[in-house]
């Protein structure tokens, strides 16, 4: 490995991955696959395995940052944490039961009370995507519910991370004597804006055409306006008027 070369760096650690690979197959030996995202940005969750990986390069900014104040780290690195344990919650990964195999195994109660969620969800972002997505596309409801649907998954762990990232904030909070404004911004304020900051991108038409149509994430700017959206919370803290576009009538939450 050496410190200034990464492709030289990624093809060492494919061969090693590789022949490690090779060795374990017909043994008992569990390779475990996250070895590669040293060299990726990315993070996920497995079903199988029931836990998430989070590579190393989001543990440096702007996704975290030791310096900062703690909101901004929370609605940054913490909504990603949140967002890879909530795909634990989404509509592949709860199919999973400890044992292995297929099946519907949480309570019905439990289970249609997730459905419900992710319903509301999937609602706030269709309209949001409505405003990212090219315009022939938010035309056409054929189009934009084969998104939709495509997304999902993506939508509710990202309610989930947002979600859960701001329960970490109000927790932290109370362990603190006295939490100050940052740049003159309450810490909620701070929070959210950090976490709008956390997918800024600038694609070329043709990347935002390709995104639309295959990527399984939303554009990002969508993502941040329907998660912010399904939160009372985003509009309290900015005092957005009831059933305004970001704080409509129906949300995801009771505040
Ligand atoms: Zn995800």
């Amino acid at each position: 490995m050496l410190d200034s070369d990464w492709f030289a760096n990624g093809v060492a650690m494919q061969r090693w991955w590789t022949e490690r690979t090779l060795r374990a197959a017909g043994t008992s030996d569990s390779v475990v696959p996250f070895a590669l995202r040293t060299f990726v940005l990315g993070a996920s969750y497995s079903p199988a395995a029931n836990d998430i990986s989070i590579s190393r390069i989001l543990l440096r900014p702007p996704f975290f940052d030791a310096a900062l104040p703690a909101p901004i780290n929370f609605a940054r690195l913490g909504a990603i944490y949140g967002h890879e344990i909530g795909h634990s919650v989404d509509r592949q990964s709860r199919f999973h039961p400890a044992g292995g195999g297929f099946s519907r195994w949480w309570r019905e109660g439990t289970m249609a009370g997730i459905e419900a969620r992710e319903e509301c969800v999937s609602t706030i972002y269709t309209e949001k995507l409505r405003d990212f997505v090219p315009e022939e596309i938010a035309r056409d409801p054929r189009q934009l519910s084969r998104l939709v649907e495509r997304s999902a998954r993506e939508a509710l762990a990202d309610h989930i991370g947002l979600r859960s990232a701001l329960a970490a904030l109000r927790e932290w909070q109370k362990q603190q004597p006295s939490v100050e404004a940052i740049a003159g911004w309450s810490p909620e304020q701070a929070f959210f804006l950090a976490y709008s900051q956390l997918w800024c991108q600038s694609p070329t038409s043709v990347a935002e055409d390709l995104q639309a149509l295959h990527a399984v994430h939303p554009p990002g700017p969508a993502r941040i306006n329907a998660a912010l959206a399904t939160l009372p919370e985003f509009g309290e803290a900015f005092g957005c008027a009831v059933g305004s576009k970001m704080r409509p009538l129906t949300q995801c939450v009771t505040p």
